[in-house]
């Protein structure tokens, strides 16, 4: 008999094997465009989360596991452009390890013991370029073969003998000691000791790449020649090596770093880093950022150093291999399928992952804006959970080609800003329908326009609540009347409960009015959560010191479209109270430095609205200040504006938020990522990303005593001349 659970357990095996199917076909399709044609179109990030997701389901259902699976497979077979190699030893691909706990998960693996008989590791940098192996008979260059799928490569030595790092012939200096028994290093013996044996076969692996500086010259010379761009320098590489004309790859700056000798016991080798020693001496380039690692501790501190650094190096890396030195120990411990079990690459915490996309709901913003925002299953990405992610408007779902069920490839754009990427069109569900803004507003049902020339569209009901409820959580909000302790819930429920409608009722509040605000949620005995005495007397308060913010703040809070933080400082610069800035006709407020005629008709227009007069008005007479005029502590004048600043690491003399908020007293803006339209970066103790990044983008980096300088005089830093 069949009872529920069996249904359920054969229903769930049933929909995994779908999905396992569905994941196969698309990592193959992905895997020949990647191998074959050196044309990914999804990153490989992106690519490995697909695989990932299909290993986790193999996990979970061993019987799904196929022999030709994508996860128990190599690379892809070699095309039939090139001749055949068959490698003499299997190139073998790496298990990932995508965090430091699963480092650990990897060392324990190793079995208890491997520590405790003395293993020691050589961390080594993961180059992203293309496999390579390299033959050398009588010590001269015989062939150069791809990796293929492992077994099988493809001959590619015309095009490597035009690689200059790749030696033509070995450095006598490398060459094994005549008589010499076969297990004794070629290192216990003098050089000049003893006369040489001839060369051995011998054939080395390693990595061809492209330095990002060439990647760079590469893509700019394709775009000229009306030629279409590598997606990054790895296929850059691995499409130079794989070109029928070798004056093409001759003319592609492509460089080698070589990280193993395939039969190192004819040449005495008995470890990983001696093996590193020896290719140095033979003549091939071997990365110099190599460290032998006798405890955990410092495996992981290396890994972690390579995260902060790996933007500063002019290749690209992916990883860091980690390896167990001895070859002893390598034999003990042999190969799976598809990797040896004696050494890992430690992958870099993706920047990208894929989800699946839920909903697509429209949020309507305080001047009716209607944005489309993307919910999609919860996924850690650098380093934290995202949920969501603004789709900006109509036109980019179009674009991008977003659907309910897809699944998406999301990332953090500069490191903060959930973005989605694009759709894995393959894996797309049956049915899945072009997206399409609603015709009316999904708050107030009132009609939705959208100006032919415009990309937002907007809810056009003034009275609408969604627009209501962002238009004061933006007056309460940081950058303007800056009011603690009322965020968007309070507010929101302020409006339900009928105490808000517009700005001005804020100041109608009282203590007890606020203490006895229902927040719609109930306690364990059932009687409703109160704001409560306590938090309401603080909000209170919070509300009565707010009436005395600068000019710039409060226009900044009324919300008049194409009026930021800014705008309103230049214009209560110039006006300094806003009975002087309604009397100014639209042509001296667009005079105005950094305003323009279609800020001042905005302006003009808001200011001339009756509506909006009523409210002004009201807020004079309920005590807030809509002047500077006579202000003690005069607003710092905009020195810094027009200036962008990002800080990173840790600071001594102010918090964040305190440098935040000097910087912009003067003017600056404030900014979480670096972009090449950074002025500076700032960069404390500790500081990370953001200082690479800052560095390949050429943004003057200040310290913090230049920082203390700018705000104390509000003077512009002066970058140093590098
Ligand atoms: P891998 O690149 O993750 O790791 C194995 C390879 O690392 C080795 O074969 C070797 O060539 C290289 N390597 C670099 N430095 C090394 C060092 N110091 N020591 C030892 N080896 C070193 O695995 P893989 O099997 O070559 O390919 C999988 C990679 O290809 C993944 O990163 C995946 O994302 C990418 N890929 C992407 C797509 C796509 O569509 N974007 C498709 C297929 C594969």
């Amino acid at each position: 008999m069949t009872g529920p659970t069996d249904m359920g357990a054969s229903s769930g095996l049933s929909e995994a094997a779908a999905r396992a199917a569905a994941l196969r076909t698309e990592i193959e399709r992905h895997a020949y465009r990647y191998y074959a044609l050196d044309a990914p179109e999804i990153s490989d990030e992106a690519y490995d989360a697909l695989v990932r997701e299909l290993e986790g389901i193999e996990a979970a259902y061993p019987s799904l596991v196929t022999a030709d699976s994508p996860t128990q497979r190599v690379g892809a077979p070699p095309s039939t452009a090139f001749a055949p190699v068959k490698h003499a030893a299997r190139m073998y691909s790496l298990d990932n390890a995508m965090s430091i706990d699963e480092l650990d998960a990897w060392f324990e693996r190793l079995g208890p013991d491997v520590l405790e008989r003395g293993c020691a590791f050589v961390a080594e940098l993961k180059i992203d370029g293309s496999a390579l192996a390299l033959t050398y008979q009588n010590g001269s260059l015989l062939r150069a073969a791809t990796r293929g799928d492992g077994v099988t490569g493809e001959d590619i030595t015309v095009n490597i003998r035009a690689v200059k790092s790749v030696p033509l012939r070995l450095r006598d200096e490398a060459r094994p000691i005549a008589g010499a028994p076969p297990q004794e290093s070629l290192f216990d013996v003098e050089p000049d000791e003893a006369p040489r044996a001839s060369w051995p076969r011998i054939e080395v692996r390693g990595e061809v790449y492209m330095p990002k500086a060439s990647f760079e010259r590469l893509n700019a010379d394709q775009d000229e020649a009306g030629l279409s761009a590598f997606a990054n320098p790895r296929n850059a590489a691995a499409g130079s090596v794989r070109q029928k004309d070798p004056a093409v790859t001759a003319s592609r700056d492509l460089a080698t770093f070589i990280y193993q000798v395939t039969e190192p016991r004819s040449l005495g080798l008995k470890s990983q880093s001696e093996s590193l020693a020896w290719l140095r001496t033979a003549g091939f380039r071997v990365n110099p950022d190599i460290e032998v690692c006798d405890t955990m501790e410092r495996v992981r501190a290396f890994c972690l150093r390579q995260i902060e650094r790996r933007h500063d190096l002019p290749y690209e890396i992916d990883g860091v291999v980690i390896k167990v030195d001895s070859f002893a120990l390598q034999d003990e411990l042999g190969f799976t399928a598809k990797a040896p079990r004696w050494a890992i690459a430690f992958k870099f915490p993706p920047e990208e992952k894929t989800t699946v996309l839920r909903e697509i709901r429209v949020q309507v913003g305080r001047t009716g804006a209607l944005t489309p925002l993307a919910e999609f299953d919860p996924v850690l990405v650098a380093g934290s959970t995202i949920a969501r992610a603004t789709l900006h408007n109509e036109d980019e779902v179009r674009r991008k080609d977003l659907r309910v069920g897809d699944t998406i490839i999301v990332r953090k754009a500069g490191d903060v800003i959930p973005e989605v990427v694009a759709p894995v069109v393959g894996l797309r569900p049956e049915g899945a329908e072009p997206w399409s803004l609603p015709d009316t507003c999904p708050s107030c049902g009132g009609p939705v326009w959208r100006p032919e020339d415009e990309v937002v569209a907007r809810c056009t009901n003034v009275a609408c609540p969604a627009q209501r409820w962002e238009r004061l959580g933006h007056w309460a909000g940081r950058g303007a009347l800056d009011i603690e302790g009322l965020g968007y819930e309070i507010i929101g429920r302020l409006i339900e409960t009928g105490l808000l409608c517009d700005v001005s009722d804020f100041y109608t509040l009282t203590p007890e009015a606020l203490a006895e605000l229902d927040l719609g949620r109930l306690k364990k005995d059932g009687t409703p959560v109160r704001l409560g005495p306590v938090v309401a007397a603080k909000v209170f308060a919070n509300i009565e010191a707010s009436k005395d913010r600068p000019l710039a703040r409060t226009l900044f809070g009324l919300g008049i479209r194409h009026v930021g933080s800014t705008v309103s400082e230049q214009v209560a610069a110039a006006f300094r109270s806003l009975d002087a800035l309604r009397e100014a006709s639209e042509e001296q407020i667009a005079s105005v430095e950094g305003v323009g005629p279609a800020i001042a008709s905005s302006v003009s227009a808001f200011l001339g609205n009756p509506d909006n007069v009523e409210v002004i008005e009201r807020l004079r007479r309920l005590g807030v200040r809509l002047s500077d005029e006579g202000r003690i502590a005069e607003a710092r004048p905009a020195t810094l504006a027009g200036l962008t600043f990002v800080l990173t690491g840790g600071l001594e003399r102010y918090t964040r938020d305190e440098a935040t908020a000097q910087l912009k007293e003067w003017g600056a803006k404030v900014s979480g990522s670096v972009s090449a339209k950074t002025s500076f970066v700032v960069a404390g103790t500790d500081a990370g990303s953001k200082l690479a990044r800052a560095l390949e983008l050429g943004v003057p980096v200040l310290d913090e005593a230049a920082l203390v300088r700018t705000v104390e005089t509000g003077q512009p830093p002066v970058p140093e001349a590098s």
